[in-house]
């Protein structure tokens, strides 16, 4: 398959590796419209297939056994008529290195390896994508993006464990954050649909996809968030158990015999809306049983919306004022109900939801959702981490 384009166009490619899996997007210098975008999944197995999609047409090629570095070259293969000009790639980590992008050397690969121990899964895996991104692209310039940056502007009030300082001093452990690229953009939309500058603007960001994490940004800046030393903590996400008692893996080990590292694999992909519904992880599909009477896929989204409208009462403490409380990702961005059954959780604050608003997701009113009577103004705004990599990768080479 080739992208037929009359005129030669600039493209970035924004680059999102994972350890079996490479997903790439390619948005015009010129324009802020993904121009082609793909997923590649199950590399490394007979099962390797390649989606992509161009103006809407969506295809699948098999590639049986290939590796990121072909997969990233069947996409290659997919360019003509664009020119790439510089890659950008979402790094998961960045420990408290990284406050913001950076252009990619040897000693930024360096350090992005030395943050592996606080993200075994992903920050290899994005390395790997990094070093194929290199080989196949020698001459471009490579930013990566890190999803923990926005949030280095936490307080140490906000961002320290009540545990013995040595393990921050010695191993790093602490509260980093992550969809920090997401809540970014969303605060910069945001702001641009309130009127204001970033730097007035005080919100509280949910993102709600597959991972959910809320932040309080305070003047522009991330001042709190629920995600902690990895992905793990704070809201309940689709298989994440989010926050859950610090003595339950002695618990689980004691009564159950199961090692650590199970009672970790549980917490993360067996536990969230999977776990309280015994049916799945998707908010779609427990909103479809929900309604056919499913009574633990109603549990679900009523702990779901609970813990979360929990969660940004509690961000509330890190803010003096509040312009809004912002919705995105795939839950946030489609499902009334899971805002409705939030915001009617925050009556205390004042906060008063608009149905007729709120169904048509806040579209026709510059992301509004809320009553004009609300104390706090809700609204949907919805995320573009690819954009946002692309605008940073194209600031640092320009
Ligand atoms: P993301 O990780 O941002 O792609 O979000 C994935 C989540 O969004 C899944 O739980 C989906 O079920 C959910 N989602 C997507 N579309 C809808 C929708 N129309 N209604 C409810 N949930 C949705």
């Amino acid at each position: 398959m080739h992208v037929n384009t009359h005129a030669v166009t600039d493209c970035v490619i924004v680059i999102n590796c994972g350890s079996s899996s490479l997903k790439f997007a390619l948005l015009p210098m010129a324009g802020e419209s993904i121009h082609l975008k793909g997923l590649a999944e199950r590399l490394g197995t007979p099962e390797a297939v390649l989606h992509t999609e161009h103006d809407g047409i969506k295809r699948q090629n098999r590639i049986p056994h290939a590796t990121h570095r072909e997969a990233l070259q069947a996409a290659a293969g997919m360019m003509e008529g664009l020119r790439p000009r510089a890659i950008g790639h979402r790094v998961v980590h960045g420990g408290e290195r990284f406050t913001g992008a950076v252009r990619i050397d040897d000693e930024v690969m360096a350090a992005i390896g030395q943050c592996a121990s606080l993200a075994p899964l992903h920050n290899p895996a994005n390395l790997t994508g990094v070093k194929t991104a290199r080989e196949l692209f020698p001459d471009l310039p490579q930013v990566a993006v890190f999803d923990t940056a926005f949030h280095q502007t936490l307080p140490e009030k906000a961002w320290l464990y009540a545990i013995p300082r040595s393990y921050y001093e010695k191993l790093g452990v602490r509260r980093y954050g992550f969809h920090g690229t997401s809540h970014h953009y969303v605060a910069l939309e945001s702001a641009r649909l309130l009127g204001k500058p970033l730097e007035q603007t005080n919100i509280i960001t949910m993102h709600l996809g597959n991972g959910c994490s809320a932040c309080a940004v305070r003047n522009g800046r991330s001042v709190d968030t629920t995600m902690g030393l990895t992905p793990s903590e704070g809201l309940v996400m689709g298989t994440r158990s989010g926050d859950v008692d610090p003595a339950l893996h002695q618990f689980l080990q004691d009564q159950t015999g199961m090692r650590l590292s199970e009672i970790t694999a549980v917490l993360n992909s067996q536990s969230g809306l999977l776990g309280i519904s015994g049916l799945s992880n998707d908010m779609r599909t427990l909103a479809d049983a929900a309604r056919d009477g499913h009574q633990r896929a109603r549990l679900a989204i009523d702990v779901f919306c609970y813990r979360l409208a929990k969660s940004v009462c509690g961000l509330m403490a890190a803010l003096d004022t509040i312009d809004a409380l912002v919705f995105t990702g795939g839950i946030g961005e489609n499902s009334a109900g899971v805002r409705s059954l939030t915001i009617a959780q925050m009556k205390i604050y004042g906060v008063i939801i608009d149905e007729t608003k709120n169904t048509s997701h806040g579209r026709n009113d510059r992301g509004v959702i809320s009553s004009a009577e609300s104390r706090i103004p809700c609204m949907v705004v919805p995320t573009n981490e690819e954009l946002m990599i692309a605008r940073e990768t194209l600031r640092l080479i320009s």
